[in-house]
């Protein structure tokens, strides 16, 4: 059965408002309450949508009901390869988590990490069987068409990761930073904001824009590099090729550098031991993380020069440097910011989801799909 453009509406409220009564959502429609029952009804039969009653502590009269994933609804399987781990996790309407399965690799060879991808995929499907719409998977480098990955951090170059979604799975896959803003954007630290910057610290330092809660990709979706990004020391090459990059600035690379150990091998580890020494009162260490916090708030106060964003996210170690030496991270941005900005900046705040932050978003590209466009009108489901 179609889908009406109402229904399609009322699905992506109920998504992203988990909570939200039918009276709620009639109100936001604009909705008559006959026809807000008639549209639940129908979604509910389509197996889309299902009602259950909220108690209303002190209220008399008819209980009202809350819109919820139907027990048969569509389901979306959300990914994430990191360096040497992976996860993967089945997601209702609503964004909850229905099943989750992870596993370790060595980060040497590829085929068998995605092989554990698709199994768990298949295991899912099995679980959920004629519900699975769709895999987004977020992956540690630059993804090209789609399903390309360049991954320098494990010498994975043009990596077809097609072969991690089980036959007849449509795979969205996207970089883990990028995908990270869309779930800050969508269920973090961002929802609401017109335009936000989530920034990822870990071996440089990655990102992305969300306007409208959704990422501007760039005309071949290769926008949000930021740490590459020309505001660190030209005397310092970087991995990409290019002098100055902001990502060797501001990461386990930098602090090596301030205290004068050669190039860490593993940089995310060495800036943890870093932090673990400065926590212990190692005053070089602290003097380390103070001249990343500077870089790191410096080159933000470029971004919000540039952008004008509501909100800036800090993910990773960018979130321990604004914990560790928040006074570096916000003199450096309120001394790179023009005077007209320095009254009412954007605020500088770490994200909501942590780790989550990039399987969320993996999750809500797929569920986008799924639900339609607000400005088109086609979906899947209909
Ligand atoms: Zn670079």
């Amino acid at each position: 059965m179609p889908i009406s453009a109402r229904g399609r509406q009322l699905l992506r409220l109920a998504h992203e408002q988990p909570g939200l009564t039918r009276a709620g959502a009639a109100a936001l429609l604009g909705l008559s309450s006959g026809a807000a029952t008639d549209l639940v009804t129908a979604l509910a039969q389509a197996h889309l949508l299902a009602e259950e009653p909220v108690a209303q502590a002190g209220r008399r009269g008819r209980p009202t009901r809350r819109l919820a994933a139907h027990p048969q609804g569509p389901v979306v399987l959300a990914g994430v390869l990191a360096h040497e781990s992976w996860r993967l996790v089945a997601v209702e309407l609503g964004g909850a988590v229905l099943d989750t399965s992870a596993g370790t690799h060595p980060g040497t060879d590829a085929a068998p990490v995605l092989r554990a991808l698709r199994t768990a995929g298949r295991r899912l499907e099995r679980r959920f069987p004629g519900r699975v719409r769709g895999l987004g998977l977020a992956v540690p480098g630059l993804v090209q068409a789609g399903h390309l990955l360049d991954a320098p951090m494990l010498d994975w170059h043009a990596l077809d990761l097609r072969p991690a979604a089980p036959a007849g799975v449509e795979l969205t896959a996207g970089n883990d930073a990028t995908l990270a803003a869309v779930g800050e954007a969508r269920r973090g630290a961002a929802v609401g904001t017109a335009l936000a910057i989530h920034l990822h610290v870990d071996a440089g330092l990655g990102g992305a824009v969300t306007v409208a809660g959704r990422v501007l990709a760039g005309a071949r979706g290769l926008a949000g590099e930021f740490g590459h990004m020309p505001f660190g020391d030209p005397a310092v090459r970087c991995a990409c090729g290019a002098r100055g990059c902001w990502g060797t600035a501001v990461d386990g690379s930098a602090m090596a550098r301030t205290l004068g150990d050669g190039p860490p091998r593993d940089p995310v580890a060495y800036a943890h031991r870093v932090l673990d020494r400065a926590g212990g009162g190692d005053p070089a260490a602290h003097r380390a993380l103070r001249d990343a916090g500077t870089a790191l708030g410096r080159g933000i106060a470029g971004l919000v020069t540039g952008l004008d964003p509501d909100l800036v996210t800090l993910g990773g170690l960018g979130t321990d440097l604004l914990h560790h030496v928040p006074g570096e991270v916000r003199a450096a941005f309120t001394a790179g910011l023009m005077s007209f900005r320095r009254d009412a900046p954007p605020e500088i705040a770490a994200a909501a989801l942590g780790v989550d932050g990039p399987l969320v978003g993996a999750a809500e590209e797929v569920w986008s799909r799924v639900l339609g466009d607000p400005t088109d009108g086609g979906s899947p489901l209909g």
